[in-house]
């Protein structure tokens, strides 16, 4: 079976797709396809919760400045409990989908599900240099509206933190660094008592994977 790839389910949430288009992939939904409908869900999700807090937005200089002195409170080495991730979707791994935009030019795409969040990362090869975008969100998968935000989201290569930044009030992260393989995302919720660790690869723009 093949299955359409998530930024179709954007568009298709969004409503931006012509009627045949819209009709198709609700029939591959009502055929019971159970990944799809979890994306579409997840992404319905989102949606649904950035269009109720997008009248309660504060506006953008408030929320740069608040960032910018946020010092984040000291971390107890090993004070968290792991949840480790399982990867439920990857961009690179289904090249062959319907309605598939083309990737190299479109980056990469992962999601992964660790006990109740789900984390979507799209890590974008900068062109003419071994530097990698990752743009990230975390989210509950059953209560969408629970705030996200303030989140120490550090970037691991091996055991050292090469960068760090804190999630929006959407769970939404962006991170700069270079290229390379056995990379960590770990992701505090000190509230909870745990941290979310994602293993991935970053390559770089169009070339081999990074040593
Ligand atoms: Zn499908």
């Amino acid at each position: 079976m093949s299955h359409y790839l998530a930024e179709r389910w954007v568009d298709f949430v969004r409503g931006l797709l012509s009627e045949e288009e819209r009709a198709a992939m609700k029939r591959h939904l009502d055929e019971g396809c159970e990944p799809c409908r979890r994306e579409m869900d997840v992404l319905q999700a989102m949606r649904n919760f950035a269009r109720v807090e997008a009248g309660a937005e504060p506006p953008a200089d408030a929320v740069r400045m608040a960032r910018a002195i946020y010092v984040p409170p000291p971390r107890p080495e090993g004070a968290l409990r792991r949840l480790m991730v399982r990867l439920v979707f990857d961009s690179f791994a289904e090249p062959a989908m319907a309605g598939v935009r083309q990737s190299g030019a479109a980056g990469q795409q992962m999601g992964f599900e660790a006990g109740p969040y789900y984390i979507d990362l799209r890590l974008q090869g900068e062109p003419d240099s071994n530097r990698v975008a990752l743009a990230g969100q975390i989210v509950r998968r059953e209560e969408p509206n629970v705030a996200m935000q303030g989140l120490i989201v550090a970037l691991q290569a091996g055991r050292k933190v090469v960068t760090e930044t804190v999630s929006n009030e959407f769970g939404e992260f962006s991170l700069e660094f270079f290229a390379g393989k056995n990379h960590r995302l770990r992701i505090s919720l000190p509230q909870e008592g745990i941290e979310v660790i994602v293993p991935f690869d970053a390559r770089p723009e169009g070339g081999p994977e990074a040593a």
